[in-house]
C-alpha cells in the first residue's frame, strides 16, 4: 500500500486546511504541522515587543532569536504553540495577529528561518503539513500534494462561524474584508506566493465539508496502491 511519508496541504485562508489536515494526521497517525501557526506566533511576539511590522530587518532578527514550538496535544486541540516557553495557542487567533501576519510572513528573512524549522520537522517524523507554500517550497518532494480551494464568500462564512463558536466578537463583512486583504498580500508577494504546486491535486471545497474532503484524500491514498 502507498504510504506517503509527507503530505502537503496548501490553500488560502479559512479554506479548512487545519480541520482537514488535523483529521488526516490523526487518521494516519502522523504529526500535524500547521505552519500558519508558526507565522502567527512570530507576529504575536513582534506585536508584544512593539516592533514595526514593516521593519523587515528587525523581523528577520526576531525570527532567529525566537523559540517557536508546536507541541502535539492530547485533548481536542491538535497542538499547542509555545513561544519562548509561553503557550500562545489562543493569542495567535487575535484580530491584531490576523491583521499583521501577512506583513510578517512576506519577509524573506523570516521565511528562511521558519522554512528551515518546518523542513526539520518533516525530516524527523511522518507529517501532514499545512500552509501556503508547502508543496512548492518547503517540501517540493512531498509524497502527496493537495491544494484546497473555495470562494472567498464561503471561506468568510466558515471563519465567521469559527469565531462565533469561540466567543470572539466579529461581523461577517469585516471577516471577509480581512480574508481578502490576506489573500491579496499572500498571493502577490515575491517570496513563496500562494499558488498550487504543478503536481498538486486541487480539491474544490465550496460544496463539501471537511469529512468529505478527508474521504477524497484517503481515496487518493488507497488508489495509489
Ligand atoms: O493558515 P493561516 O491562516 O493560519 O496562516 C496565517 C498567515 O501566515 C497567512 O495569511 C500567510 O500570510 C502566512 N503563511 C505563509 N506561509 C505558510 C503558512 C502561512 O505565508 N506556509
Amino acid at each position: 500500500m502507498f504510504t506517503p511519508k509527507t503530505v502537503a496541504i496548501d490553500g488560502p485562508s479559512a479554506v479548512g486546511k487545519n480541520a482537514v489536515g488535523s483529521l488526516l494526521a490523526k487518521r494516519l497517525g502522523y504529526r500535524f504541522v500547521d505552519t500558519g501557526a508558526m507565522y502567527r506566533a512570530l507576529t504575536w511576539k513582534a506585536i508584544q515587543l512593539g516592533i514595526d511590522l514593516t521593519n523587515e530587518e528587525t523581523l528577520a532578527k526576531l525570527a532567529v532569536e525566537t523559540d517557536i514550538n508546536l507541541i502535539p496535544s492530547e485533548n481536542d486541540e491538535p497542538y499547542h504553540i509555545i513561544v519562548n516557553g509561553h503557550d500562545v495557542s489562543h493569542d495567535i487567533r487575535s484580530d491584531s495577529v490576523e491583521k499583521g501576519v501577512s506583513l510578517v510572513s512576506k519577509v524573506a528573512g523570516v521565511r528562511q528561518v521558519l522554512v528551515a524549522q518546518q523542513r526539520d520537522l518533516a525530516q524527523n517524523d511522518h507529517v501532514v503539513m499545512v500552509g501556503r507554500d508547502i508543496g512548492t517550497v518547503v517540501l517540493p518532494d512531498a509524497d502527496l500534494k493537495i491544494f484546497l480551494s473555495a470562494s472567498v464568500g464561503e471561506r468568510a462564512h466558515r471563519r465567521h462561524r469559527e469565531l462565533v463558536k469561540c466567543g470572539v466578537q466579529s461581523d461577517y463583512e469585516s471577516v471577509q474584508a480581512s480574508l481578502e486583504m490576506r489573500d491579496r498580500i499572500d498571493s502577490e508577494r515575491t517570496v513563496s506566493p500562494l499558488q498550487p504546486a504543478l503536481d498538486a491535486t486541487v480539491i474544490e471545497t465550496d460544496d463539501i465539508d471537511e469529512e468529505h474532503v478527508l474521504a477524497q484524500i484517503l481515496d487518493m491514498i488507497k488508489a495509489h496502491r
